[in-house]
């Protein structure tokens, strides 16, 4: 995949400071509790001197309240925690963002709405979805139409599930990116009430087979339609590296109606060929209409 010309997304968020905030806090309340002990034994001027020295420290660029000398995440600034992915991520999803707005445009869906994309790491906090951690693995929350992810899962993705390469994890992307495809157009709430009124458990995990092989399939056309692209494409074997990953990986959680928590869900997604069969559609196709899961005879 050629993608380091390419521009890069506005809508990524990088909020991996967040996964270890909770030391943060407690340094804060550690503090606090300290200046009581020195204001009940020292009065309000052992205060005003210790607080005047740490205002005095800070100032000259170092944090007394920092307990190693090496910044550790929890002390690093905003979005300070960068990975080797961040930039091509950014890359891949500015390619969506343009062929998805060129593709709404053709198929007379209006103006594409671009997801955000929050990158996390440890555990994150979803608007919609309640708070999620890295073991859920990638995924969209339909409630603040965005797409999570810890970028630990595409190491995983090369050493655990033996898929590595650019073009698996821009697969990864370009699946959720797909969900949220299926949210902007009304197909998500469609399903959702058609799921309510399914007779069994059965016929409810039907559904969510034809939505994930849906978004296999639209990944399979974002691929396809790089090539309109200037600056971002795809290289010899990069299809493949899509397909072993498609075999590899039971993708993201999907929202339980109950209690509102992401949870894993794995056998919700279809096998391994009917996943390398929908990605392989969108990619020969090119064509969105081509992904109609539900209309499908066999999947
Ligand atoms: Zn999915």
């Amino acid at each position: 995949m050629r993608w380091e010309d390419y521009r890069q997304s506005d809508n990524v968020f990088n909020r991996r400071d967040e996964g270890g905030s909770a030391m943060g806090g407690g340094r804060g309340i550690l503090a606090f509790l300290l200046l009581r002990v020195i204001f009940n034994r020292f009065g309000i001027g052992g205060v005003v001197v210790v607080v005047g020295g740490f205002f005095l420290l800070s100032a000259l660029g170092i944090n007394p309240l920092s307990s190693s000398p090496s910044p550790s995440p929890a002390t690093a600034p905003r979005g300070e925690i960068t990975s080797r992915y961040d930039a091509e991520i950014g890359a891949v999803l500015a390619a969506t963002e343009d062929v998805w707005t060129e593709q709404f445009r053709e198929n007379g869906l209006g103006a594409y709405p671009a997801p955000r994309l929050n990158l996390f790491s440890g555990g994150v906090s979803t608007q919609g979805c309640g708070f999620a951690n890295a073991a859920v693995g990638p995924f969209y929350c339909p409630g603040g139409q965005q797409i999570y992810i810890d970028t630990s899962f595409f190491d995983q993705l090369a050493s655990r599930f033996d898929a590595p390469g650019d073009f698996a994890r821009a697969y990864v992307i370009a699946h959720e990116v797909g969900h949220h495809i299926q949210t902007v157009t009304g197909i998500s709430d469609q399903v959702r009430q058609q799921q309510a009124r399914a007779g069994s458990e059965a016929e409810r995990n039907l559904y969510s087979v034809r939505m994930e092989l849906m978004a296999d399939c639209l990944a399979g056309v974002w691929a396809r339609q790089t090539a309109g692209l200037q600056g971002f494409s795809l290289e010899e074997g990069d299809i493949q590296e899509g397909l072993r990953a498609a075999n590899a990986i039971g993708d993201d959680a999907l929202q339980r109606q109950s209690g509102g928590r992401v949870v894993p869900d794995s056998f919700t997604h279809g096998t391994s060929e009917q996943r390398q069969r929908w990605l392989s559609t969108g990619y020969r196709t090119g064509d969105m209409n081509a992904c109609d899961t539900f209309s499908a005879q066999s999947l």
